[in-house]
C-alpha cells in the first residue's frame, strides 16, 4: 500500500469562489490567474473547476502552451510580458495577449515580424516599484504603442501593493487615474483583495479583475477576514492517516530536539505527512490539524516524513484515522489553510504552491 498522504483538488469549490469573485465585481470580466501552475494545483487538473473563467493570466510561456493544450481558445495573458524577443513568435503563433512594463518590450513588438497584430496590456507602476512605467513616462509608451502595426488594442493595468492590508488601494488608484485619464482602452487593477473589498466601485473594478489567492479558497486579508467571511471555500484539502499511536508520561517528549514535554498523561498520534510533502517545517507546537474531522494541533517539531498530533480531544483516535492537515475531511469539518499558513508565519499561497510533488493528487 502507498503511503497514506494524498491531495484532493476541489472542482466545485474552484467553481463557486469563481464565481464569487465575478459577483464582487459585477460586469467585469474575470482573469483566473493560473501562475505557479496554477498556485500549486495544477493547470490541468483546475482547469475543470476554472473553465468558466474569461481569460487566463499566467508568466511562463510553457504554461500558456499548456492551457492551449487543453483546448482553450479564448483569451490568455503573460502577467510580465515577454522575456525576449523570440517569445514574441509564441504569442503570435498562440494568440497571446501580452503586458508590456517597459520600453524593450516596446522596442522587441517594434522589430517583430507578425502578420497579426497582438493585444498588450500597459502596465503603469503605481506604487509597487517591481514592474511598469512611472506616471509621468506612461503616455509616451502608449502613443509608441499605439502608432506600432504590431500592436492591436492597448489595455491599461496597474497591481496594487496593499489591497490585503491597511494602507489599502486609495493612493494608488489616485495615481492609475490621473496617469490614464482620457486614455482609451480597458482597464485592469483588481488583485483578489481588491476585487472583494472595492469590486462594487466601477473605477476601480474597470473591465478586468485579476483574482488568483481567492479563487483557490484562501482569504487574501486573513486574519482581518477569513474565507467564511468572504463566502470562500477551500480548493484544495491536504489529508493522510495516523500510522502509529503512543501514550506519552508526564516529562516524555516528542520529535527531533524534544521541544514538545508532556506534563501529563496524554495520547498522540503520528501522522503520516511531514515538510517533504510540503507541510511548513517552521509550525509550532499548537499548529491546527484535525483528526477523525476532529480539531487538535501538532506536537513537538514537523520531520520529513511524519508529523506528531495531540489526540486529548480525540479519545476514538486510532492507527488509520483520517488526518486534515488543510482543507475539508470526510464529515465537512474545514480546517482552512489560511490557519496552518498563519500559525507557521506565512501565508496560504506558500502552503499551496509548495505542495511536494511526491504527494498524490486526486480530482
Ligand atoms: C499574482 C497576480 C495577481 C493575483 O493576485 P492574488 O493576490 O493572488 O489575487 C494579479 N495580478 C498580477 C499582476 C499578479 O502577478
Amino acid at each position: 500500500m502507498p503511503r497514506p498522504i494524498h491531495a484532493t483538488i476541489h472542482a466545485s469549490a474552484l467553481r463557486h469562489n469563481l464565481e464569487r469573485l465575478r459577483a464582487a465585481a459585477p460586469g467585469a470580466r474575470v482573469w483566473a490567474i493560473v501562475k505557479a501552475n496554477a498556485y500549486g494545483h495544477g493547470i490541468e487538473r483546475a482547469w475543470p473547476g476554472l473553465r468558466a473563467a474569461d481569460g487566463f493570466a499566467l508568466l511562463d510561456l510553457t504554461e500558456a502552451e499548456r492551457v492551449r493544450a487543453l483546448g482553450w481558445r479564448g483569451p490568455i495573458l503573460l502577467l510580465e510580458g515577454v522575456f525576449a524577443p523570440r517569445d514574441l513568435e509564441l504569442c503570435s503563433r498562440l494568440q497571446l495577449w501580452h503586458v508590456v512594463h517597459c520600453d524593450a518590450q516596446i522596442d522587441w513588438l517594434a522589430a517583430h515580424k507578425t502578420q497579426q497584430p497582438q493585444r498588450v496590456f500597459l502596465k503603469l507602476n503605481s506604487g509597487m516599484n517591481r514592474l511598469g512605467f512611472a506616471p509621468a513616462r506612461l503616455r509616451a509608451a502608449h502613443a509608441r504603442l499605439q502608432a506600432l502595426p504590431q500592436v492591436d488594442e492597448v489595455a491599461l493595468m496597474t497591481h496594487f501593493s496593499d489591497a490585503d492590508g491597511p494602507k489599502d488601494i486609495a493612493a494608488q488608484c489616485d495615481v492609475f487615474q490621473r496617469a490614464t485619464e482620457g486614455l482609451p482602452g480597458e482597464r485592469s487593477l483588481c488583485n483578489s483583495a481588491a476585487a472583494l473589498r472595492h469590486g462594487d466601485d466601477a473605477a476601480v473594478r474597470g473591465d478586468w479583475i485579476r483574482p488568483g489567492i481567492a479563487v483557490y479558497g484562501s482569504s487574501p486579508d486573513f486574519p482581518a477576514h477569513n474565507i467564511a467571511h468572504w463566502g470562500l471555500q477551500p480548493t484544495m484539502t491536504l489529508a493522510s492517516e495516523l500510522i502509529a499511536v503512543q501514550n506519552l508520561q508526564p516529562g516524555d517528549s516528542v520529535g527531533y530536539g524534544s521541544t514538545f514535554t508532556a506534563d501529563r498523561p496524554i495520547r498522540i498520534g503520528v501522522a503520516a505527512c511531514g515538510y517533504a510533502d510540503g507541510y511548513p517545517r517552521h509550525a509550532p507546537t499548537g499548529t491546527p490539524v484535525l483528526v477523525d474531522g476532529i480539531r487538535t494541533r501538532t506536537l513537538g517539531r514537523i520531520s520529513m516524513d511524519m508529523l506528531a498530533v495531540d489526540l486529548q480531544p480525540a479519545p476514538f483516535a486510532r492507527p488509520g484515522s483520517e488526518v486534515t492537515l488543510w482543507g475539508v475531511s470526510a464529515s465537512g469539518a474545514v480546517l482552512p489553510i489560511d490557519e496552518v499558513a498563519a500559525s507557521a508565519g506565512t501565508i496560504g499561497y506558500e502552503l499551496m504552491c509548495a505542495l511536494a510533488a511526491r504527494v498524490p493528487v486526486v480530482v
